[in-house]
Parts: C-alpha cells; structure tokens; sequence
C-alpha cells in the first residue's frame, strides 16, 4: 500500500479538478491512500493535508478552478521552505506527490525532485508555455470562453462598424492571444513575442474598412508591450489623425472561470491516470504532458531547461486569413 499526495499550484485552470479526480480514484483503484494538499505549496510547507476518498471528488468534474484551493508561494522558492514540505510530506508518509501546476509550479516541482522525493507534474496552466506538452489543461476552456466574447464583439462591431480591441490572458506567451485571434478572425494580433508598433495596428485596422469588411478586431495579449492600456492611450492621444475610435475589452480573469469542455476533461483524466502510473512503475521525477497527440512523460530537468517557442508559423497564418 502506498500513500500518494496532490496539489495544485500556481494560475487556475479549469480541467484541475477532474485531474484530482482521475489521480484520486486511480490511486483508490490501486488501494493506495491519497492525501489533497491545500493551496498549493504553501499548504505543503504548512502540513493541510486533507485524505481524498472517491466520494470527495465527486461531483467536481464540470467545475472549473481547484477543490484544493491553490496559490503562489514564495516560500517554496528557498530552500528552507522546500526542507520544510519535505519534512511534512515524511511525517506524513507520503510515498509520492503529483503537482498539477504551470512552469513555475513545475520548477518548483523539479527542485523537489532533485531532492529525491518521487514527484510527477501534471501540466496544467491556460498559458500553454510549458514544455514536454503540445497542450495543456485549461487552454482550450479559455480559448473558447475567450472566442465566445471576440463573436459576441463582432456583431456589435458590424452593427456599429466599430474598431474593437480585445485583450486576452498571457503575461509572457502570446499562445491564447494567436490561437483566439485566428478562430475569432481578428483583423491584427499582438503578442509579447512580436512586437507590433501602434501605428501598424492602426493601419490594420482602417485597412478592414476600406477591404470592405464591416468590423475590425484586434486581439491584445496584456503582457505585449502594447496591450489594450498602451493602445488605448495610443488611439485617444491619436483619434483626430486616426479617424476612427478605439473600443477596448479587457477579458481578464473571465477567461479563468469556466466550465471545462469536454476536450480539457478528457485531457486531465488521462494526465490524472497517467500521473498514477508513473509513481506505480518508479518513474517519477517528470512531467506528464501530451506529445504528438500521446500522453507522454518528459523529464522535470528537460521541462525546466527548455522553452516553449511559440508557432512562428501561425502567426504569419493570422495574418494571412485577416485579408
Ligand atoms: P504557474 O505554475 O501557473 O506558472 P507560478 O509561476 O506563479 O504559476 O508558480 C506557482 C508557484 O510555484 C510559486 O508561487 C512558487 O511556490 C513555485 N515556484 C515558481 N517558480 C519557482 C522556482 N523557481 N523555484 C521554486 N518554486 C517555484
């Protein structure tokens, strides 16, 4: 019998709860005990252990955010904190810990491991930043909640024949922002990893108009040096020489709250079932993902001495198919 723990750290995304509800019951389907953390790492360090039976995770599986509550906790980021969650994960006799995070929560998950205590990472973060996975839990459930407000915009702006700007979630990775500019047809993309100077969105813009298109819509990632603040300013300080008005939505943590859709429910069960497996076969210290369409497990070092590049490629497409 082994006594398996799981948390979830960092940003949440909707698709960790049917994570914990695969690791839990498969752990339970091998007659193993399993423990919740609360509130990610900081829980860890704190010892908020919770025992998860399959009834307590019941019913959790529609519900976007975390049953086990999460956050960031810098903490974690010393090396006393780490001694700290490590005597508490042997005082309780945990034998193995599964970490449903992002790239931090994984880096964090990788200075564990290198300790020696068997951890597995479940990737799971709406930015879709983390290699060792094609996607991740949560970006699909955001990019559709994200999609749903650029073709509600778009009717507005047809109407009106208005200049709308969207600006979606991604601090450093401009993934959410392409993906969503080119299934919502935006006119103009600007993401941290292109920088797109004002006036060339300006020009984008009025150039749907006089393509004769009814709309123009520019999706905005906030961490792009020109997000939706700066292009605001930009288009205010400008209006008279521009022509045309700028009206700007922010979809901010909106884009966090929803359901998950059936493909990030599938995706977590699978990554959830896949985690059990690791631990059950000895081979932890990595990251379980999904590579080439197969759930696949990368090494946590691997995870953290690599970048994932954003498609340069779709990019040039989201130009293309805004003509
Ligand atoms: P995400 O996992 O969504 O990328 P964060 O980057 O906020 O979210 O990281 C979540 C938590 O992971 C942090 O609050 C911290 O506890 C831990 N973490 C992040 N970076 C490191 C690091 N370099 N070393 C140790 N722990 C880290």
């Amino acid at each position: 019998m082994r006594r398996i723990s799981v948390l979830t750290s960092g940003g949440d995304a909707s698709g960790m709860n049917a994570a914990i509800r695969a690791v839990v019951r498969t752990s339970l389907d091998n007659a193993w005990e399993v423990f919740g953390v609360r509130r990610g790492y900081a829980g860890l360090i704190a010892g908020d252990f919770i025992a998860l039976g399959a009834r307590d995770v019941g019913g959790i599986i529609q519900l976007g955010g975390t049953m086990l509550g999460t956050g960031r906790c810098h903490e974690f980021e010393t090396d006393d904190g780490r001694a700290q969650a490590l005597r508490n994960l042997r005082q309780k006799e945990i034998d193995a810990l599964i970490v449903i995070g992002g790239d931090g929560s994984q880096h964090g998950s990788c200075l564990l491991s290198q300790t020696g205590f068997p951890v597995v990472g479940i990737a799971s973060t709406i930015d879709n930043d983390l290699y060792g996975s094609e996607i991740t839990i949560g970006v699909d459930t955001a990019l559709n909640i994200a999609l749903e407000s650029i073709d509600r915009l778009k009717v507005t702006a047809s109407s009106h024949r208005r200049a709308f700007l969207v600006e979606v979630m991604g601090r450093d990775c401009g993934y959410l922002a392409l993906m969503a500019g080119i299934t919502g047809g935006a006119e103009v993309v600007v993401i941290p990893e292109v920088e797109v100077q004002p006036e060339q969105v300006a020009k984008e813009l009025r150039g749907a108009y006089e393509r004769g298109k009814a709309h123009a819509i520019a999706v905005v990632a906030e961490g792009a040096r020109y997000n939706a603040r700066a292009l605001s300013a930009y288009f205010q300080e400008h209006q008279e020489r521009l022509g045309f008005e700028l009206r700007v939505t922010t979809l901010g943590h909106v884009q966090r709250g929803g359901a998950p859709g059936a493909f990030d429910r599938l995706l977590a069960t699978r990554f959830g079932v896949a985690a059990v497996r690791q631990v059950e076969t000895n081979e932890c210290g990595v990251l379980v993902g999904l590579l080439k369409g197969k759930v696949a497990a990368t090494p946590l070092m691997d995870v953290m001495s690599n970048r994932k590049a954003l498609d340069s490629q779709l990019f040039e497409v989201s130009r293309i198919l805004a003509q």
